[in-house]
C-alpha cells in the first residue's frame, strides 16, 4: 500500500514526496511494487484549510515563478485523480476493466503540496476482513463483559 502526504518533488528524474514527519517517499520505487495489481487509486492536490484564495493553488502550490499548472495566473483549479483498475507504468496510468484509460500525471503534482493513495484491492479485502474481525471481537467482548459484571 503507497500513502504518502506532503510536497511532491523531482531529484534526479525521480519524484519524491517529503513527509511532514521528515521521511521522503521515491513514488516511482513506492508505485512500482503495485504495478500489474489490481488498485484503488487516489492522487490529489492539498490546498491549506480554509481555502485561502490570496494562495496560489489555494495553498497547494509551491513553484516559484511560473507554475505550468498557471496557479501563479489566478487559476485555482487542483489536479485530482481517482481510479479503479490495473496499474500499469511508462507512463503510469490506471487501465479499468471497461477499457478506458485515466493517465497519472505525476509532473502535476511536483513542487505542490499533495496527497497519494494506492492500495491492491486484495490489501484492501485483508484490511477490510480483519477490521471486519477486530469488530466482531469487540462486540462480543462488550457483550461478554456487560454478561459477567451481572
Ligand atoms: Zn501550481
Amino acid at each position: 500500500m503507497v500513502l504518502l502526504e506532503g510536497v511532491f518533488r523531482q531529484q534526479d528524474g525521480k519524484t519524491t514526496v517529503a513527509q511532514d514527519n521528515g521521511s521522503v517517499g521515491t513514488l516511482d520505487s513506492a508505485l512500482s511494487t503495485l504495478v500489474g495489481h489490481h488498485v484503488q487509486f487516489a492522487m490529489h492536490h492539498v490546498p491549506t484549510l480554509p481555502f485561502d484564495p490570496t494562495k496560489r493553488g489555494l495553498g497547494s502550490c509551491c513553484v516559484e515563478g511560473k507554475c505550468p499548472l498557471g496557479h501563479d495566473e489566478g487559476n485555482f483549479d487542483l489536479y485530482n485523480v481517482t481510479a479503479n483498475g490495473v496499474l500499469h507504468n511508462d507512463p503510469w496510468r490506471i487501465e479499468a476493466f471497461d477499457g478506458s484509460v485515466q493517465p497519472i500525471d505525476l509532473n502535476r503534482m511536483v513542487d505542490h503540496m499533495g496527497r497519494i493513495a494506492c492500495a491492491s484491492i486484495t490489501e484492501l479485502e485483508k484490511l477490510r476482513e480483519s477490521a471486519a474481525q477486530l469488530t466482531a471481537q469487540i462486540q462480543s467482548f462488550s457483550i461478554g463483559s456487560k454478561t459477567g459484571g451481572e
